[in-house]
């Protein structure tokens, strides 16, 4: 017979846009790296979910009350998250990188940020960072909801400099999108999948088995290539 849990579609939570893990494609189907890998697992592992794009903040926000099962949204796997939620095991590195307008020569290192302002992501990584070194810097940091923001007011020239993951920077910098990197990248955790802490221990090893299946059966590393080929 079929219990009920199986016949569960879990409320998954994501960021809007945040390529190469989630993006829509021109049909508005929701692709990248996490997009693919949450649906592969789903299959090896037979459940049924729905996505919801909230925006990474809100995204977190809906899973700590409950309004969602589930995020996957390149979240960094924190000590201080990890109060809060239980993660997967990790599948992918990450880190924090500043990047500048490409036409700027004028910001090469943190020092040069004094006195701008830089635009960072609410609810981030990259915001907890440039906030531990915005003092010292004597920078401003103006907070946006989605990447794509941020990106804009760098762009308009309002902030001189963004802190975003580095794997995103990289990709959007290749793809062009008028910005530059002219920074190392600071160390950050690797992403995991998120559920509420203590709940929905199903799931979390759903997911967890169906990583491992992917990963021995080669699909997880096809899915990072698609996306990032040989930077993987
Ligand atoms: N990895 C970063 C974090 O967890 C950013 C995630 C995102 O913006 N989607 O804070």
């Amino acid at each position: 017979s079929v219990s009920a849990e199986s016949g569960k579609t879990y409320q998954i939570g994501t960021d809007v846009t945040f390529a190469p893990f989630e993006f829509q494609d021109a049909q508005n189907h929701f692709v990248g790296i996490d997009m693919d890998l949450l649906a592969a697992i789903a299959k090896d592992q037979n459940f049924k979910y729905e996505i919801k794009s909230l925006g990474f903040n809100a995204a977190v926000q809906a899973l700590e009350t409950h309004q969602v099962d589930g995020v996957i949204a390149g979240m960094s796997i924190t000590d201080e998250r990890k109060q809060k939620f239980d993660f997967s095991d990790p599948y992918f590195d990450s880190g924090v990188i500043m990047a500048v307008r490409k036409d700027r020569t004028d910001i090469q290192n943190y020092a040069d940020l004094k006195g701008k302002k830089v635009a960072v992501k609410t609810g981030t990584e990259g915001y907890r960072f440039a906030e531990s070194i915005a003092a010292k810097n004597g920078f401003t940091i103006v907070p946006f909801d989605e990447s794509a923001q941020m990106y804009e007011d760098v762009k308009t020239g309002n902030s001189v400099a963004c802190f975003d993951d580095y794997p995103v920077l990289a990709y959007g910098v290749n793809q062009n999108n008028g910005l530059k990197t002219v920074t190392e990248k600071e160390k950050g955790a690797s992403y995991g999948f998120a559920v509420d802490k203590g709940q929905n221990a199903e799931l979390l090893q759903k997911f967890n088995a169906g990583l491992t299946h992917l990963r021995e059966s080669g699909e997880y590393q096809k899915i990072l290539d698609k996306y990032i080929g040989s930077n993987a």
